[in-house]
């Protein structure tokens, strides 16, 4: 028998924030308002009250027994997540060993603590007796608002609470008032634009009996009309866009509204971080038959609304957006929702674009460059429904979709979707997790997928799909590769630009194309050493070598940003003679400054990008073409599309083979391949010169030659042999303290109690000095488990963990995991 009632609820399962793993329970708060999974709770943990998640409503208590105290309050009237998001919460704190609560707390956009505000109500009891009005004197003037309203606003509240005002003590003690929480109100309002909506085709106007006799203006307008908005799949065309390209069009819409020709109408517009509306985008007329071979293997597993994972390798510039686009619109037909991540929200802004002008309106944006209050905001559209496709960065990857239906993971291959930072998730493999969980298609696209992706693909995991060729079959760029070791100088040192790249740079300029010019390592000099005694300055902090920024005037430590003035004196032996040794993007400037005197030069790396605003307008005037060379580091990579790039040099190809890490050679051909793409993407055919001391790398010469496949085969059969992933886990145990002694014996009892529980099948490697032994001014050790079992090695961490906090000593010094790390360093 199902009964009408709903049933008490006794238990709650909370995940509070704190770094508790486990959710906790608790009884209901005494004024039990509807509970529903993904609401926040005010809850008691000791003596503390603190922010907690509900997760389930039970009936049986989890211990038969247990003390159970009730939860206080319940702090929004409305769930912050879908309840179909749980499943996942939880499998990601069991797998990164991360508290739940916590987990819950990093996905949900900041500032949500500080949103929610207290405010005074009467209670039941204080209606009573404060409608007969208490004597003059106890009259305070917010009593007529507080009878009126039954609360006060949240800035009386405070105001009140803060500066004990009149008779709030006394009353509240008498059970006549009480304290609530709201949400405070949203005070970002959406911007709006035109748009227009031709209602019929210029032709059929053209041809009708009584056509209405329309000015030139106005059938002009209605043609460029007509073909924005997409000819037969007509979507609206921001007016903007209509006059920037026809500065006559905004009259001749009247015109043609008043014939009935064209619909205009009001869109919520979203702003790019620069404050600028997102560029438009035209579907283009016909895809290629690279994209409709893919397209017709992605639509029926969309429109089979089940978990069907898809490996997209298109090369740079084989048209994989409209692909995006096109299997966004099935899934949106569906009634289902899409959630598009990037690896950096500059391109984010770059596909919203897209978006926005094939879907309109029911975008959100998720990223950090946004308020928080904007954030919180995209966020409620999407919880809401308002919205249906979620664009962001990593954290996107928890946009509060009810029931997403395709997940897209554009540059799968870009460790910026690792999260080097507790929770150390990766928002790529759980785009896949997601997908299963809540029955989505999912496309992970790359021109450079991961290995480990790949090799998912290979094993039948993932669907693999290919598109080979550029659109409109323009030519994948040329690479020259420029063995610097035979360029001849006359120090012997091989110089920072080969005659061959200064002889492309200025035939470039000359022909009024761009180029973009590459070096993974910013700064001036990377290495100062003292003339006297060659040792080099490093940072006081971390194990490192400081770094020469010229224009600053200052030695920088890139890892904490500890910094001493140029003119520092050696403290070693107090020689007043440093010398610049090494180089990075700062030098590459002054060195091309003089070598191209005309030339109009710009520079993206760390130190020049701080400033978001700055970087975005660097690169849209790198789209209008208003720089002639972008100097850059990876920053520089990513899938930008510059249509007038014709030229890619790069500068130091093997800069990143000499790091200790099993990736090196994936990421160098990720690196050389990515930043080769950016040249020819337009009309124009692209060149590329690889600069490098290592031209016999395979790494290097497999980029050469675009050759995915033999790269693929050469690292696949590395990591088996050695056992790295794909075919072994790893999850690294880091350990830093302050105290170098303390932390070393600590890692040597971490590494005893892992040698004590190891069981057949994982290794233990280690313990070690981090590769930077030295951060911050923390000592660092690591100790690596590595096994093919996945279960294996997590229980294994799990056994080291709990023995290790009993270990005398242990809360000196952190103990973080990383599983499946990206990064050894
Ligand atoms: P990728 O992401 O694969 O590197 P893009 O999606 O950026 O490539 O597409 C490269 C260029 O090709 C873009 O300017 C895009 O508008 C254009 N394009 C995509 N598909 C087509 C098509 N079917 N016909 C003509 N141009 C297209
Ligand atoms: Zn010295
Ligand atoms: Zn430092």
């Amino acid at each position: 028998m199902i009964s009408d009632e709903a049933p008490a609820t006794p238990y709650l399962e909370v995940a509070v924030c704190a770094p508790i793993e486990h959710p906790l329970t608790y009884a209901p708060p005494p004024e039990a308002a509807i509970l529903q999974p993904g609401q926040r709770l005010l809850v008691p943990l000791g003596k503390r009250q603190i922010t907690g998640y509900l997760l389930a409503c039970q009936q049986q208590p989890p211990v038969v027994g247990a003390k159970i105290r009730p939860a206080l309050a319940v702090l929004d009237p409305e769930p912050l997540f879908p309840a179909a998001m749980i499943p996942f919460f939880r499998w990601i704190a069991d797998y990164y060993h991360h508290p739940i609560g916590e987990i819950i707390q990093s996905a949900l956009p900041s500032g949500l603590d500080r949103r929610s505000v207290p405010v005074i109500e009467l209670t039941a009891a204080g209606t009573q007796a404060l409608m007969a009005p208490p004597s003059a004197e106890e009259t305070p003037v917010w009593l007529p608002e507080l009878l009126a309203r039954g609360e006060l606003s949240p800035a009386t509240s405070a105001r009140i609470i803060k500066q004990r005002e009149g008779p709030f003590g006394r009353w509240r003690r008498r059970g006549w008032l009480q304290l609530g929480h709201r949400l405070r109100a949203e005070k970002v309002r959406p911007k709006t634009e035109t748009v227009a909506l031709p209602l019929a085709s210029p032709t059929t106007t053209g041809q009708r009996q009584q056509q209405p006799s329309l000015k030139p203006s106005e059938t002009k307008t209605l043609a460029l009309l007509w073909e924005l908005a997409g000819a037969e799949q007509q979507s609206a065309v921001p007016r903007r866009e209509l006059t920037r390209q026809y500065p006559g069009a905004g009259r001749a819409l009247k015109g043609l509204t008043a014939h009935g020709l064209v619909e205009l109408s009001q869109r919520r517009l979203f702003r790019d971080p620069l404050g600028e509306p997102p560029p438009f985008f035209t579907k283009p007329a016909q895809l290629t038959a690279e994209q409709q071979a893919v397209l017709a293997a992605i639509q029926p597993a969309v429109a089979g609304g089940r978990y069907a994972p898809f490996l997209l390798h298109g090369v740079t510039g084989s048209g994989k957006t409209e692909v995006y686009l096109q299997a966004a619109a099935t899934a949106l037909a569906q009634g289902r929702q899409v959630l598009v991540l990037v690896p950096e929200i500059a391109l984010a802004t770059q596909l919203e674009g897209h978006f926005c002008s094939r879907f309109g309106d029911i975008v959100a944006l998720l990223h950090s460059g946004l308020a928080a209050g904007a954030r919180f905001d995209q966020w409620s559209l999407l919880l809401a429904g308002q919205a249906q496709i979620a664009i962001g960065a990593r954290s996107a990857i928890f946009a509060p979709l009810p029931n997403p239906g395709l997940i897209i993971v554009d540059e799968e291959h870009d460790p910026a979707y690792k999260q080097e930072d507790q929770p150390r998730y990766n928002a790529r493999d759980l785009a896949v997790l997601r997908g299963l969980q809540q029955q989505a298609t999912v496309i992970l696209g790359s021109a450079t997928p991961a290995v480990a992706s790949f090799h998912q693909a290979q094993a039948g995991k993932f669907k693999l799909l290919t598109m080979a060729k550029r659109v409109e079959d323009r030519p994948l760029p040329t690479v020259e590769i420029i063995d610097l070791q035979e360029v001849k100088t006359v120090s012997g040192r091989p110089p920072l630009f080969s005659p061959q790249l200064v002889k492309a740079l200025k035939e470039n300029l000359a022909g009024g194309r761009q180029s973009l010019v590459f070096l993974n390592r910013r700064g001036f000099a990377n290495l100062m050493l003292c003339k006297d005694c060659g040792r080099p300055i490093q940072c006081q902090h971390c194990q490192v070598s400081l770094t020469l920024h010229k224009k600053r005037g200052q030695l920088l430590c890139h890892h904490c940003g500890f910094h001493l003035p140029r003119d520092v004196v050696c403290p070693h032996c107090r020689s007043g003679t440093l010398v610049a040794a090494g180089f990075g993007t700062e030098r590459l400037e002054e060195e091309l400054t003089r070598l191209l005197p005309a030339a109009r030069i710009a520079r993206l790396d760390q130190d020049t990008s701080r400033d978001r605003r700055r970087y975005l307008a660097v690169l849209k005037a790198v789209r209008d073409q208003e720089i002639d060379v972008l100097i850059g580091t990876q920053m520089i990579t990513k899938g930008h599309h510059f249509p007038q790039v014709t030229l890619v040099g790069i500068v130091w190809a093997d800069a990143g083979l000499g790091i200790p890490d099993y990736k090196a050679a994936e990421r160098t051909f990720q690196l050389l391949t990515q930043v080769s793409g950016r040249a020819g993407r337009g009309e124009h055919p692209g060149r590329v010169i690889v600069q490098t001391l290592q031209a016999d790398h395979y790494s290097v010469s497999l980029a050469q030659a675009h050759d995915y496949q033999g790269l693929y085969q050469r690292e696949i059969a590395l990591r088996r042999r050695l056992g790295f992933p794909p075919f072994g886990r790893l999850i690294n145990l880091r350990l830093d303290g302050e105290n170098e002694q303390r932390c070393q014996e600590l890692a040597a009892g971490l590494g005893a109690i892992a040698r004590r529980q190891q069981p057949a099948g994982v290794q233990v490697l280690g313990p070690a000095p981090a590769p930077l032994a030295r951060l911050r001014g923390r000592y660092r050790w690591q100790l690596l488990l590595k096994g093919a079992e996945v279960a294996a090695i997590h229980t294994l961490c799990r056994g080291i963990c709990a023995e290790f906090a009993k270990l005398p000593g242990a809360s000196t010094v952190k103990l973080s995991l990383d599983v499946d790390p990206e990064n050894m360093v």
